[in-house]
């Protein structure tokens, strides 16, 4: 507590906190009403296979559409969501539009594609997460297959028994995982290698250096490399020059999603890419 650091803390302290709470609890009440409300959507970007430029993926990104605010980023509310339990819930329901999604696709007969889903640390390890999961394949009959959840570095290795039984038995099911944001955290390949992960994004922030710093692309390069000797797929996240592609095409990375492509888009914008399956840049 601010008192443990020392008494002059204190007056310092206190004003930030209260202001932090306040705006929290604000977040944490109409987060609430948007459960209630159903005041989310998804969106999706597509995920580009360098190999034959087509779209392979989309992955959904969580957008709050808060009455008289409009779209809140999901940086804004995520961390309150896992703070307070609601991501859970919120969780849910993303796994249940997206999988909804992918069926009505299907149905359309865009039957290639498949979906990335974002999983918060909270979120996966709880206890009833495997089961809600197997209850919603079964709910919309998706193809586990077709199926990748996106967990970060650090919320894979903390508890890293638990996350082992978890992802064990999805990807017994046919659901892969993919380590998201690689590259910001602490945790080697070698260590995330006893998790059974199909692959790993690597961050924005590298790939957005790429051009411009010798050491960047090293980076990079050398994540493929050793992520392409022990089996893994590399996704680059956050691509936006052609020049960029061009290097990451060099590199021999798998895949690629970024604004060059197409931000993320509401459903029925995708659609028409995913119908298309190519994307001219
Ligand atoms: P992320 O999973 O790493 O998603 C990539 C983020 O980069 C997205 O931000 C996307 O809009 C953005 N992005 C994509 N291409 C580009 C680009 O070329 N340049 C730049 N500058 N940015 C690009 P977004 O949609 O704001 O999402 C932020 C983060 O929120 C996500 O990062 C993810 O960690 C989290 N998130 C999103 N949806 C969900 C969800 O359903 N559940 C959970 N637990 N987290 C979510
Ligand atoms: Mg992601
Ligand atoms: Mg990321
Ligand atoms: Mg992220």
């Amino acid at each position: 507590s601010a008192k443990d650091n020392g008494k002059n803390d204190f007056q310092i302290f206190m004003p930030f906190m209260l202001m932090k709470n306040l705006k929290k609890i604000e977040i944490e009440k109409n987060l609430k009403k948007a459960i209630e409300e159903d005041q989310f959507e998804l969106y999706y970007q597509p995920v580009i296979n360098l190999k034959d430029m087509e779209i392979h993926s989309v992955e959904a990104l969580l957008r709050w559409n808060l009455p008289g605010k409009g779209m809140v980023s999901p940086l804004e509310f995520i961390p309150v969501a896992e703070e307070s339990g609601l991501i859970v819930k919120i969780g849910e329901m993303v796994i249940e539009k997206a999988f909804s999604d992918i069926k009505n696709w299907e149905r359309k007969g865009i039957d290639y594609i498949n979906m990335a889903i974002n999983l918060s640390v909270r979120q996966f390890k709880t206890k009833f997460f495997v089961d809600v999961v197997k209850k919603l394949i079964e709910r919309y009959s998706v193809d586990p297959q077709k199926i990748s959840f996106e967990i970060t570095e650090t919320g894979a290795v903390e508890n890293f028994d638990v996350s082992l039984k978890i992802l064990n038995f999805l990807c017994q099911m046919g659901i892969k995982f993919m380590i998201d944001d690689f590259g910001t955290g602490y945790s080697s390949l070698i260590y995330l290698r006893k998790l059974p992960i199909g692959g790993v994004k690597i961050d924005k922030s590298f790939i957005s250096e790429i051009e411009s710093s010798k050491e960047s692309r090293a980076i990079v390069e050398g994540i493929v490399l050793l992520a392409h000797k022990i089996d893994l797929k590399v996704v680059a996240e956050g691509v936006e020059t052609k020049k960029e592609l061009e290097i990451l095409k060099e590199i021999g990375c798998d895949f690629a999603q970024g604004y060059l492509f197409s931000k993320p888009l509401p459903k029925t914008e995708v659609e028409k890419l995913l119908i298309a399956k190519k994307i001219t840049v």
